[in-house]
């Protein structure tokens, strides 16, 4: 028998806070998502069904770009828009040292080399003043990644590639929804790509991806190209394309969550303040920094803190999310070692993949689950 004075010792049982919680997001949709999963079943459309048509539609009309064009999953969509725009071997790509490896993955899967340019330390997005250093006459193009939700300053990098002649491709895969002014992210460049694989803040059931274009010619391309580069009449090819296309019930299920997106990036944003609250009290951390005119949709929220290796301990004995996104800059992985970069080129971008980690960021948080990953962070600083 204990005594209620014993039970009073007890430590409460604290409950675990996810990185992401796709549980709760999905929980009060549920029933609609596998109604639309069943109707695809029963219709066996599995491919190009008529649900991936009126998504592609949908996401037009919320981007307010002419094209929008599914395909297989975010990484295949940078691959179609290269090989729709022409880059390939000899090419060489501009882009940003600080992203998730399939930004210059697939400018090496089109055989060109990526060039690799360091970011602005404060949103850590590619640092528009460094471009002109790296335009050479081999120069096709620059890949602007919209990184954590915010954008790059399109209106200081799109005069730079207009002078040069260099095409742009968005990649806006953790960025749907964000905006510079009142456009949307993805509808900038030349052509822009999304994802939807399931941490994004548009995610399916696995994995899906989107090409956006306002050109009529580049999506005559790209539709070709995901169905092997298929011409006008079929089983008659003019050019070799991918097998990548977004599958039926991806479709079903993303048409079900898209008109949900405006109020989960709300939730996210909300949570976002709140943490901006509760940090402003912990000068050790670096908030995220907001630019003025843009709107951040928060994919993820990252800070800077103090002896991270040390933090990550403590998040993970306290059964906290936390991730570090990410840990190397591009630069200096080794699959690239043959486009010669080494340490000291890109130094914000190596210093940021020190000192950098993302929290749970998502809507669904309630007040009391931030205030404790706050009050870990004001443990860990103060230790
Ligand atoms: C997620 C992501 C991609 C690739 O998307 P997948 O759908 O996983 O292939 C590309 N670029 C960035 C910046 C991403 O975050």
């Amino acid at each position: 028998m204990t005594s209620p004075g014993a039970r009073a010792k007890v430590r409460p049982v604290t409950e675990a806070i996810p990185m992401l919680d796709l549980d709760a997001q999905h929980r009060p949709i549920l029933a609609e998502i596998k109604a639309a999963m069943d109707a695809v079943i029963q219709s066996q459309a599995f491919i190009m069904g008529p649900e991936v048509g009126e998504f592609e539609a949908q996401i037009a009309s919320y981007l307010g770009v002419k094209h929008a064009i599914g395909c297989a999953n975010g990484s295949d969509a940078l691959v179609l828009a290269l090989n729709a725009l022409g880059v390939g071997p000899g090419d060489e790509v501009i882009t940003t040292t600080f992203s998730f490896f399939a930004t210059a993955g697939a400018v090496a899967r089109v055989g060109a080399d990526p060039v690799f340019v360091d970011i602005d330390p404060r949103t850590f997005n590619l640092d528009p003043r460094l471009v002109e250093a790296k335009i050479t006459p081999k120069t096709k193009a620059i890949i602007p990644v919209h990184l954590f939700g915010q954008m790059t300053p399109m209106a200081e990098l799109l005069p730079i590639a207009q002078r040069h002649g260099l095409k742009v491709i968005e990649d806006a895969a953790q960025a749907i929804g964000s905006k510079e002014g009142e456009r949307f992210a993805g509808n900038f460049g030349d052509i822009g790509t999304l994802s939807f694989f399931p941490s994004k803040n548009l995610g399916c059931f696995g994995d899906g991806g989107m090409v956006v274009t306002n050109d009529d010619g580049w999506a005559d391309k790209l539709k070709r190209l995901r169905v092997h580069g298929t011409g006008k009449e079929r089983y008659y090819y003019d050019m070799v394309g991918l097998n990548s296309r977004l599958d039926t019930i991806q479709a079903a299920v993303l048409k079900v969550k898209l008109p949900h997106l405006e109020a989960w990036h709300r939730g996210r944003m909300k949570s976002a303040d709140h943490y901006d609250r509760l940090l402003a009290e912990v000068p050790e951390v670096v908030r995220p920094y907001r630019v003025p005119g843009m709107r951040h949709i928060f994919n993820q929220y990252t800070i800077r803190v103090p002896r991270r290796e040390e933090f990550l301990n403590r998040m993970k004995a306290e059964k906290i999310g936390a991730a570090v996104y990410y840990p190397l800059s591009l630069h200096l992985q080794k699959c690239f070692a043959n486009v010669g970069g080494k340490i000291g080129d890109c130094p914000h971008s190596e210093k940021a993949s020190a000192e950098v980690v993302s929290i749970p960021i998502y809507g669904e948080l309630s007040d009391a689950q931030r205030e404790r990953v706050v009050s870990v962070i004001k443990q860990h600083v103060r230790a």
